[in-house]
């Protein structure tokens, strides 16, 4: 075929921007391909991802539920996959399956690139400690802060990522109440309360002068924690759709080798969620 086929599999699917997203790129670059919405049954995801390959498909990007079983069936990690135990970006090199995480690599992109960030030698706190954080952890402590703290309602699981990561750097683990009497220069939100209209418990004054904070969700309007975050007086809150684009490029990158522009396709997105 002319175009060459790439997917977006995940259940469930359909409201997935990423095909939006990669047509943009598609189209700013000249590539010809084609990007498509790919729902897998929740039991048979390797038959579908095989599938897809066996019929000419090129790359895969992998969302919920799969990215762990994405990473199960790889031959071939990168670094940042094998640290981050799951993979979003998939494809064929010599008979072999290749996997990537770019979560990570997309979340310090837009943090420094987009929005002008400094990272190294931060004090940084990062919420959360489910698949997001760990997928984060590895370009985050490679931008060399000069802490990195996860907090999680279940101290333990933050605890345990932090032991999986203090080669890498400067990294602890602990729960909310410990943050006590601790203030941090940027604090990234990634648990999933916000989707429940939920604050994580935070202390009061945990936000340093001119503190930034970012919140791995987004949507239509300002999540409840960038609320918070403006009436604690940060000097910045922003959500995470750059974060979206920007892993989505970092995919696009690795299977066609040019790097997308992304401040358009943010703008573009941004406008879409509001219509
Ligand atoms: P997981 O289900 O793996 O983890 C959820 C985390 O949130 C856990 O640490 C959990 O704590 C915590 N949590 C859930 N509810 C609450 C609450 N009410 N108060 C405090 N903590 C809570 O989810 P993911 O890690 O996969 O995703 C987290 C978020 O990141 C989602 O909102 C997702 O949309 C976003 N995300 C955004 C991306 C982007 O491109 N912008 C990319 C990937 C994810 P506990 O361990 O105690 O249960």
């Amino acid at each position: 075929p002319l175009l060459e086929r790439y997917a977006v599999v995940g259940n469930p699917i359909g409201h997935s921007k990423s095909p939006r997203i990669h047509s943009q790129f598609a189209q700013q670059t000249g590539q010809l391909l084609s990007y498509e919405t790919l729902l897998a049954p929740l039991d048979s995801f390797a038959e579908a991802m095989q599938f897809f390959f066996a019929q000419g498909g090129k790359g895969l990007n992998v969302t919920l539920p799969f990215k762990e079983q994405a990473f199960a069936l790889c031959h071939r990690l990168s670094e940042g996959a094998r640290r981050a135990g799951a993979v979003n970006t998939l494809w064929q090199q010599e008979g072999e399956l290749w996997g990537d995480n770019t979560d990570g690599v997309g979340l310090v992109r837009d943090l420094s690139h987009n929005l002008g960030w400094q990272l190294d030698n931060q004090r940084i706190l990062l919420l959360g400690a489910g698949g997001a954080v760990r997928g984060v952890l590895m370009p985050l402590l490679a931008s060399q802060p000069a802490t990195l703290v996860i907090a999680n309602r279940t101290a333990s699981k933050a605890q345990a990522l932090a032991a999986d990561f203090d080669d890498m750097g400067p990294v602890v683990g602990c729960g909310f109440a410990d943050l006590e009497g601790h203030c941090f220069d940027i604090v990234i939100n990634g648990t999933s309360a916000s989707l429940q209209g939920e604050l994580p418990p935070l202390p009061a004054g945990i936000l340093a002068q001119g503190a930034r904070v970012y919140d791995m969700m987004y949507g239509a309007e300002p999540t409840v924690f960038m609320r918070w975050a403006q009436a604690q007086g940060a000097a910045q809150a922003q959500d995470g759709l750059g974060m979206l684009v920007e892993q989505a490029a970092q995919s696009f990158f690795i299977w066609r080798g040019v790097r997308p522009q992304t401040a358009k396709v943010i703008s573009s997105i941004r406008e879409s969620l509001l219509t």
